[in-house]
Parts: C-alpha cells; structure tokens; sequence
C-alpha cells in the first residue's frame, strides 16, 4: 500500500515528505494507522546527527492510532482497536525482558530500526527505508510488531495518546518507577520541555513538597507551574546549584532529574543533589559526552546516580495505567499538547520547537 512519510535521508537536512510503498505485515506484525504523533526532541538528535541512526529513515517514535489490519499469527488486537505504540517492543523472551526490564529489551536493541527479522517494510521504489523504534509514526500508516502495539481499555483522543508513547512514560516513570520519589521529599528537575513536564507531574502525583523547575527560559519556568512546580530557578540568571541550595535550606534537593540531555547539566543535576539523594538522568546527551562527577563527594554524601530509559516503565502494563490516570485527572495532557501540526507541516513544527515554544507539539493524521 502507499503512505504519506516524512523521510530524513541526509543529517542537517530537513524531512522529505514524500510517498512510500508499506509492505503488508509480517508474523507477528500489525498494521496501524496513525492518528496522531509527537514532536520530541529525540527526531531532533538523528536529524542534527547527535545520535547515530541508519538513513535513510522515517522517525517519529511518540505515537497512537487505530489497528488496520493483523498480520499472521497476531492474538491480542484486532482491527479497529485504539493502540498506543512503544518504541522499544519487549521481545518477551531476552534476559533483559525475562528479568523484567523490557525497556531495554536485548533483541530490539540488536534490530534497531529494522522489523525483529532484520528486514524492513518501507521502501521506495528498491531502496529500502529504516522504521525508528520499529514505529516510524512520521507517516499516515505504520508497521508495527505487536508486542509494540499498546491497546487503550478506554479510548482517549489520539494526541494525548500519542504522548503516552514517549514523554508521559520518560517523566512520569522516571519519578515512580526509576526513582521512586518519597512523598514530602524535594526534588529538583533541570530542563523543562515535553519529558520534564512530565517530570514535573510524575512529583506531583507522588507528593513531593517543593517541586523545582530549572530552566534557562522563562516562559518554560511559567508554563511549568500549571503541571506542579511549586518553584523555579533560572539558570540564566545566576548559578542554578546554588540557587537549588538557598531552596532546600542549605541541602540540595533528595531527588534530581536531568532532562536536557549534556555534561554541563548532568554535572549540574549532581551537584544539586543533597545528602543520601539521587540523580536520576533521562536526558539523552550528544554521543561521547562525559560528565565530572565528584569523586569523593559521592561516597562521603552517599548519593546515587542512576540512568533511566523509557522511565523504566513496561509498556503492556505501565501505558494502559498512565492512560487511565489522564481519564481520572490525574495528569495533565489537556494542557501539555499545545500545537497541532499536518504531516506536511513537520519542518515548521520541529522550528517551533528550536525557538523554545512552550509544551509539546503534535502531527495529527
Ligand atoms: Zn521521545
Ligand atoms: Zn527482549
């Protein structure tokens, strides 16, 4: 069949919207069509070469949309089914998804942006294209593996499902599955886009007492008040170390988040982190980036670094809950997605996102 797809085929250079042919789906495969998906600074990283990912290829990885059509030997959907889509698609069977840590399931670590059977769907013409996180939503349909095929108990609407693809899972499951955020502790979040929004909430929800946004712009610092932060710290203005300090009387906070994504901040989050805190990191920093940490520091203040992919969180269990927390009011997407954008328009939309636009932004189909 033909899709409408936004392809990178060279880095530095912008989207090529153009139409493709998508194979039909495979073993174990599903065919989605795609209703809405998210504008994340992670397409930015393969599209400016800060990450490495083999072109040409179609991003997109925060999505949701309707099942189309199952492919031989798929169970648990059926066409018509709303699905969210998990760009890590836990095999099942690895050491990593066996001992509970489908998030960064070995087998799809190893295919990467090619289908679990090492081939790929998208092509035009002979030349073959790669599916990012085996989801590839930058298009008007996808295929998918099953196991990366969420479906809602409940239908929500499309771009709020979208996010719980990507942001909500990264920030919210940061806090409650990674770090496991203590209610009355404090907590302090570096970087305030899509990913620390949901950071933000994820403290909310845990009961956090002083929730501390740090950013370097201001209307990211306003915006961010409406999700839970209780203070914000601009750091532009002065040292945010310090200014996280004079917060915290004297201490630092128990629980630092790191979601920009570099040294500088990474070495920052840390600093900010009191005694027996820790640091969580959910930003992805530019390939070789290496943080100074404290050597001594860490040990005579017992902090704890940890990384987080995906917020630790099991998509088959963990995205079905998320959604039913948006339906009872408990998180706040209504105010997270604040512009829509056609296929056509994703260029324009990833400038928006340069510029510093407050909130998330979304393709919707
Ligand atoms: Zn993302
Ligand atoms: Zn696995």
């Amino acid at each position: 069949m033909k899709t409408k797809a936004a392809v990178l085929y060279e880095v530095g250079q912008p989207l090529v919207i153009e139409e493709l042919e998508l194979d039909d789906p495979k073993d174990g495969e599903v065919l989605v069509k795609n209703g809405a998906a998210g504008i994340c600074r992670s397409d930015r990283h393969f599209m400016h070469g800060d990450a490495p990912i083999a072109l040409p290829v179609v991003l997109g990885h925060e999505g949701a949309g309707t099942v189309e059509k199952v492919g031989p030997g798929v169970t648990s959907l059926r066409p018509g089914q709303q699905v969210i889509l998990s760009f890590v698609p836990s095999c099942g069977r690895c050491k990593s998804c066996v001992e509970g840590h489908g998030n960064v399931c070995d087998s799809h670590g190893a295919t990467g942006p090619f289908m679990y059977d090492g081939t790929r769907r998208l092509h035009k013409g002979d030349q073959y294209i790669h599916h990012m996180g085996k989801v590839a939503c930058f298009s008007e349909y996808s295929v998918v593996p099953e196991a990366g095929c969420v479906p809602t108990a409940s239908p929500i609407p499309m771009d709020k499902a979208a996010m719980i693809g990507c942001c909500v899972p990264t920030g919210v499951g940061a806090v409650i599955y990674s770090a496991n955020v203590q209610p009355g502790s404090t907590v302090a979040v570096i970087g305030c886009g899509g990913v620390g929004l949901n950071v933000i909430m994820g403290a909310a929800l845990v009961n956090a007492s002083k929730i501390i946004a740090v950013d370097i712009r201001e209307s990211q610092l306003e915006f961010a008040m409406k999700f839970g932060a209780t203070h914000s710290v601009n750091a532009a203005d002065r040292d945010p170390v310090a200014q996280v300090k004079e917060l915290t009387d004297g201490r630092g906070a128990d629980y630092t988040f790191e979601v920009f994504g570099s040294a500088d901040t990474m070495k920052a989050a840390y600093d900010m982190t009191g005694k027996s805190g820790t640091m969580t990191v959910v930003g992805i920093a530019p390939v070789g980036a290496e943080a100074g940490i404290n050597a001594v520091d860490i040990v005579r203040n017992e902090k704890t670094i940890r990384g987080t992919y995906y917020g630790s969180a099991r998509s088959q269990t963990d995205f079905p809950k998320l959604a039913d927390m948006y339906l009872s009011g408990k998180l706040n997407l209504d105010d997270l997605v604040v512009r829509h954008y056609t296929l056509d328009q994703i260029n324009e939309a990833y400038g928006d996102m340069d510029k510093g636009e407050i909130g998330r932004g979304a393709i919707v189909y």
